[in-house]
């Protein structure tokens, strides 16, 4: 394939869904079970061949390999499953290739391995270097773990590292949150991922509040520590470009950004999603679903058609999450003049708040509108009793 190749560019998702056990706060699918590792990796193998005729007329611009934790899989199994991507699709010689790991998984020999495989991007699940905080959040890794971790990675030649970090952790002070945002950045990390922790229904975190052995979460402390994540990245020379993501000039997630534009993308595995510009599909969150459904050539996925509403409001919700903004062009362009006029004026209130500002016909939420960000694109949404609404 050369430069001028005109095929439009996609994303490939594989999600490996075990894990070595669960942490207290996740609501991710994913076993911590590896029984069934062996059927389904064949069956991803399977999946990919079978769909990869509907993807022929794009080019695999970048690869994601998440989960649960896919660093559990050995690294021949990894080099498998990017050579049956390759044998399959168009995937450009540059494509940017992500593995998700754990620092527990991390060798010289594995990292290695991924090199091989084409992977030049490691997400590392770090989330703090304080062991107390670790094993408060039911993470196994230690803090000196986490740092050795990042150095393999970065020694075996693989630069492009990010570093994932929670903060709102109760009872953990401001100083260690700056600290472990010190230590993210003074790792060599080109990419922060820092994640609100949020109370997700079910969670194993959400049973301890309700029993009253975890402690309730405090929007007030999270609200001033998103403001210390912030403040420190800043400092440090990161871009803040999306609601979670932070930068060094040069290394914003390729994949992750594609999702925000929409970008067509293939995703293989249990409860992987798929997008195709007017289509949303999702695997089902089942490993023996899942595995039943591609050995008995029976469904394993639903899908559902995108109304222009739909498209409108996933429009609203992307672009808002990202530096970039909404582009009133866009929306002028694709939906008309009555749509602009209706966004406007219902951001009014928020620019009068100083959460969002208009500039140049483009609509950004403002540091503090970014906390706020869920409230303000529901409010942007088209709904079911909205007059335009009939028009789509
Ligand atoms: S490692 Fe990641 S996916 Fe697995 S349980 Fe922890 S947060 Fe969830």
């Amino acid at each position: 394939m050369n430069e001028n190749n005109p095929l439009s560019p996609c994303g490939v998702y594989i999600h490996i869904p075990f894990c070595h056990s669960k942490c207290v706060y996740c609501d991710f699918y994913s076993l911590s079970s590896v029984g069934k590792k062996r059927e389904l990796l064949d069956c991803l193998h399977k999946e990919i061949a079978s769909r990869a005729g509907e993807w022929r007329d794009y080019r695999v611009a970048t690869i994601y390999i998440g989960g649960g934790t896919p660093s559990l899989l050995g690294g021949e199994e990894i080099c498998s499953l990017m050579e049956c991507v390759r044998g399959c699709m168009n995937v450009s010689p540059d494509a940017e290739i992500t593995i998700e790991a754990n620092p527990d998984d991390v060798t010289s020999i594995k990292t290695r391995q991924w090199m091989d495989a084409g992977i030049n991007r490691v997400s590392i699940g770090v989330q703090s270097f304080y062991d107390e905080t670790l094993k408060k959040i039911g993470r196994r890794h230690t803090g000196k773990r986490a740092y050795e971790a990042i150095d393999i990675i970065r020694t075996s030649g693989i630069e492009n590292v990010s570093v994932d970090i929670i903060y709102g952790i109760p009872e953990r002070s401001d100083e260690h949150l700056i600290e472990d945002i010190h230590r993210a950045v003074t790792s060599g990390a080109k990419h922060i991922s820092a994640y609100a922790l949020t109370r997700e229904e079910g969670t194993v975190m959400d049973k301890m509040i309700k029993r009253g052995t975890f402690p309730p979460l405090d929007e007030e402390m999270m609200e001033s520590q998103y403001h210390i994540v912030c403040d420190e990245l800043e400092k440090a020379g990161f871009t803040h470009y999306e609601v979670s993501n932070f930068a060094l000039e040069g290394y914003r997630s390729i994949h992750n950004s594609a999702y925000w534009k929409r970008v067509p993308y293939i995703g293989i595995g249990p409860s992987a999603h798929s997008f195709c510009g007017d289509k949303r599909r999702w695997n089902v969150s089942s490993v023996g679903g899942y595995i039943k459904g591609m050995n008995d050539a029976a469904e394993y996925w639903e899908q559902e058609s995108l109304t222009w509403r739909d498209v409108h409001n996933e429009i609203v919700m992307t672009s808002l999450r990202c530096v970039e903004g909404v582009d009133l062009d866009d929306i002028r362009e694709r939906f008309g003049e009555e749509y602009v006029e209706r966004i406007k004026s219902l951001s009014a209130r928020y620019v009068d708040e100083g959460l969002v500002v208009l500039e140049k016909d483009r609509l950004c939420l403002t540091r503090r509108g970014v906390f706020l960000s869920d409230g303000i694109e529901a409010d942007l949404f088209l709904t079911d009793d909205d007059s335009l609404n009939n028009k789509a």
